[in-house]
């Protein structure tokens, strides 16, 4: 396939063509404007691999910014997460990171201006009567008392607002526009409020901050931004954009274009929504991995790639819908089942010793670590007369549809030998313990020589040589598709998102497993190190996701 094959369309992307066409624009500059108020979650994602996507494809330029204009909810931790996380999916930012704080200099004088121009005053109203005079959908609103001040008595209240002299909530600046409109957002509403709180970024140089709507689309502006893109509920606010725009001394005028936002199910999506669950410690942090997080399922052993690829199968319209978790998840397994070495991990032990196999040899197995690519090379793999298999791949009896390991039956072990089971003790409650058996010297890479058929394959690891692992099973975190809907998400949390398993051994290779690299676990699924909690010495895996197929087909 070419480039060009691939390259995705959408209704975007036809705007800029044909802007690019008409010559509208010369080319074109796109930005990803995130508040740094939470982690980035893979709804941001579809905006990030949009916006970043279409500067890349159109040798464009895309600008990472802050848009840090609510001091009270920012933190510079999330500054840190999210330039991490937009780098680790793969992408770079045209100069430096920008803040809106950058530009509250530039945003006070454009405010200056509309004041100058009869286009903002400053209003007395406190936040109860701002309510009252604002209307309601059916009813228009009342103008402010405050409306027709002189532009000398705003110019002063203004600057004195700037100098810390009034109380928050005392004083406002608004934009005159019209208190009838039918568009709410568009009744005199507020550019600049008085916050005496610290910024991140300003520190305390500032105690007036303007508000998202009159901030957004100035440093869109003064970036030179051609398609600012943003989710649909910022549909309404476009008239404002394009107001300020219109209203103040600046050449450029950036389009806004609204887009459907990602929506998944079993998840939920709002930052405030996932910060309750950090807060309530419903989850182990915005990393765990059963967030909806980048750096939650970066935890969990998502990569880059299925990432970028799973947004690309969404696509980009203006349709709300809620995608189905298995999209996300086959996107994960096809990129895995290509690029995850195999490894073996046996969850719930029994021992099978193999009594015809002399007691104290150990022979080292060559597997290799992709069966279908032989580049990724080969391991080693301890074989001795006591080893492990999983409990559910042993039965005394069993049907001929069970293609495990049965009592004068035979298996072949992966990637080692055929052997049989002769008898097993069990506890007094009546749990196998042991399984007692031989093998077939005769069998290794190769089928019994009398014809003898095998069928099933199970996996394995040498008892006195595999490692103790935790294993952690991690499901979908809420047990209805819908959560956001509930009046207490909390209260669908699965219970069964975090199965901690302790009884866990590891073929040895895994000895050097490091957080993020992902194994295919044979016939378990796909697995990577906990990049929190694995260490050399307490190794712990985390299930990606289960395999689709199961071994039987896959082998
Ligand atoms: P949330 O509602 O989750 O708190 P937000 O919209 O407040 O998110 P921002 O940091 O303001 O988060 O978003 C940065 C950009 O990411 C915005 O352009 C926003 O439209 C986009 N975005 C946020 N959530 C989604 C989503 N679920 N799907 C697509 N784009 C999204
Ligand atoms: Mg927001």
């Amino acid at each position: 396939m070419s480039e060009e094959s691939v390259r995705p369309t959408n209704f975007i992307r036809n705007i800029i063509d044909q802007d690019l066409a008409s010559g509208k624009h010369a080319s074109v500059v796109t930005r990803f404007p995130p508040e740094p108020n939470g982690y980035l979650h893979i709804g941001h994602a579809k905006s990030i691999c949009l916006n970043f996507g279409i500067g890349q494809d159109y040798q464009g330029q895309t600008n990472l910014r802050f848009d840090d204009t609510n001091p009270a909810k920012e933190d510079i931790d999330f500054v840190h997460s999210i330039k991490e996380d937009v780098q680790w999916l793969g992408f770079e930012w045209a100069g430096e990171v920008r803040y809106s704080s950058n530009y509250f200099e530039d945003l006070y004088n454009y405010a200056v201006e509309l004041i100058k121009t009869g286009k903002a005053f400053v209003c007395q109203l406190d936040a109860e009567q701002m309510r009252e005079y604002r209307g309601t959908l059916k009813e228009p609103g009342k103008n402010s008392p405050w409306r027709d001040q002189s532009v000398e008595e705003n110019l002063d209240l203004f600057e004195r607002m700037r100098k810390g002299e009034f109380a928050e909530g005392s004083h406002s600046l608004r934009a005159k526009i019209d208190m009838a409109s039918p568009n709410i957002k568009m009744r005199d509403p507020i550019i600049y409020r008085i916050r005496f709180i610290e910024h991140h970024q300003t520190g305390n140089k500032w105690c007036i901050y303007p508000m998202y709507d009159f901030t957004h689309c100035i440093s869109d502006a003064i970036e030179g931004i051609t398609h600012s893109l943003c989710t649909l509920e910022f549909e309404d606010h476009r008239p404002l954009y394009d107001w300020v725009i219109d209203n103040i001394s600046i050449p450029a005028h950036p389009q806004q274009i609204e887009f459907s936002r990602l929506n998944l199910e079993y998840t939920v999506m709002s930052k405030r929504k996932l910060a309750a669950l950090v807060e309530e410690n419903l989850v182990d942090g915005w990393n765990d991995p059963r967030m909806p997080t980048i750096a939650g399922m970066r935890r969990r052993g998502y990569t880059p790639a299925s990432l970028v690829e799973f947004c690309k199968r969404i696509g980009v319209t203006k349709q709300e819908n809620m995608i189905e978790m298995s999209a996300l998840e086959s996107c994960i397994r096809e990129d895995l089942n290509v690029t995850a070495p195999r490894a073996m991990a046996v969850l719930d032990p029994i021992k099978l010793i193999l009594e015809n196999y002399p007691e104290g040899q150990v022979e080292e197995l060559t597997a290799p670590n992709h069966p279908n690519d032989e580049a990724m090379g080969t391991r080693v793999l301890p074989f001795t007369r006591e080893i492990l298999i999983d409990r559910a791949d042993f039965k005394e009896e069993a049907n001929k549809k069970y293609k495990r390991l049965v009592i004068d039956k035979e298996v072949r072990l992966r990637n080692g030998y055929v052997v049989k089971a002769l008898r097993c003790d069990k506890d007094a409650d009546g749990n196998i313990t042991t399984v007692y058996g031989s093998y077939d010297p005769e069998t290794l890479g190769k089928n019994p020589s009398d014809g003898r058929k095998v069928k099933g394959v199970i996996h394995w690891v040498s008892a006195s040589h595999g490692i103790p692992a935790t294993v952690r099973l991690y499901d979908r975190l809420f047990t209805v598709p819908n959560p956001a809907a509930e009046e207490a998400f909390s209260a669908v949390i699965n219970p069964e998102s975090l199965v901690t398993v302790t009884t866990a051994v590891v073929e040895p290779s895994l000895a050097i497993a490091k957080g993020e690299q992902a194994y295919q676990f044979e016939r378990e699924g796909y697995f990577c190190a906990d990049n929190k909690d694995s260490t050399s010495d307490n190794l712990v895996f985390n299930r990606t996701v289960g395999l689709r197929d199961t071994w039987a087909n896959n082998a």
